[in-house]
């Protein structure tokens, strides 16, 4: 058995605001360590479950936040960008279950740290088949092509609320709750981590034991619908060919299948200056 953390940073334990995710910042060095806490707290809670292999990505900015020299040795890391998957690369490579770490809400969600969708500058909704998702949900949807399942996330209540609502029953550890974009009641990593770990192998024996939520599908063709924060954006954004202009915001297309749809995502959005 295979299974892949992938990781994002605004959704660890005490982040709270975009200084302590930027690695130009003082206070950066601080959060790393503290996301490489709770990965390795899902890795070890993973490798308790009895699995032949362990792939942590680093999906956060440029993928390079991790501290590979602490990382539990149970697992391998995968770093770095741009890679084809993105957030979920090695998703392709027989991949059973799939464990979120640091994960936040949508964008545009009430009392979630960080919340945003991909880019915060850039992105203001994404639908996928008119159900409106964040990362969580375009990220579990690649899982899902490649039919995997999620089995757990961790991060505010507002993320873990909106993943289990979309992605079914999903085992969570909420490891602060959040009463605004920028503040939160934070758990410390020494109660966060003991969580983080008992849940991960958890979330495994279900899925050893057939229990598991089942692979989030998203049926093809994929229709995509995508909001952006400025008009000027979408102007932008609609040279992507075969994309069609709906309003001074709205930009849609459909793509064959879900892992199209992921790439002419992040094509558009990377038009959008
Ligand atoms: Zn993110």
């Amino acid at each position: 058995m295979k299974i892949l953390i992938a990781a994002d940073m605004e959704g660890i334990t005490g982040v709270t605001n975009w200084d302590q995710v930027d690695p130009g910042h003082a206070e950066y060095p601080r959060f790393r360590r503290l996301m490489t806490g709770d990965v390795n707290a899902a890795v070890r809670g993973v490798c308790e479950a009895d699995v032949d292999e362990i792939l942590v990505t680093d999906g956060h900015d440029r993928g390079t936040n991790i501290l590979l020299e602490e990382l539990d040795p149970c697992a391998q890391l995968v770093c770095g960008d741009y890679s084809p998957l993105a957030m979920v690369q090695g998703i392709d490579q027989g991949i059973d279950g799939v464990i979120f770490v640091g994960y936040h809400a949508r964008a545009g969600s009430q009392n979630a740290i960080l919340d945003h969708t991909w880019s915060s500058r850039r992105v203001a909704n994404l639908w996928l088949n008119d159900t409106l998702v964040g990362e969580y949900g375009l990220n579990g949807a690649i899982a899902g092509h490649f039919n995997a399942p999620v089995l757990m996330l961790t991060g505010d209540q507002t993320a873990c609320a909106q993943a289990s609502e979309l992605l079914g029953s999903i085992e969570t550890v909420v490891v602060k709750t959040a009463v605004s974009r920028m503040a939160a009641i934070c758990l410390p990593p020494q109660v966060t981590e003991e969580r983080i770990q008992k849940t991960a192998m958890e979330a495994v024996r279900r899925l050893q034991a057939g229990e598991a939520p089942k692979p989030y599908k998203v049926a093809s063709p994929v229709h995509v619908t995508l909001d952006f924060n400025s008009s000027e954006q979408a102007d932008q954004a609609a040279m992507l060919p075969g994309s069609k202009r709906v309003d001074g915001r709205r930009l849609t297309f459909t793509a064959d299948d879900m892992l199209a749809a992921y790439y002419a995502f992040q094509a558009a959005v990377g038009l959008a200056g």
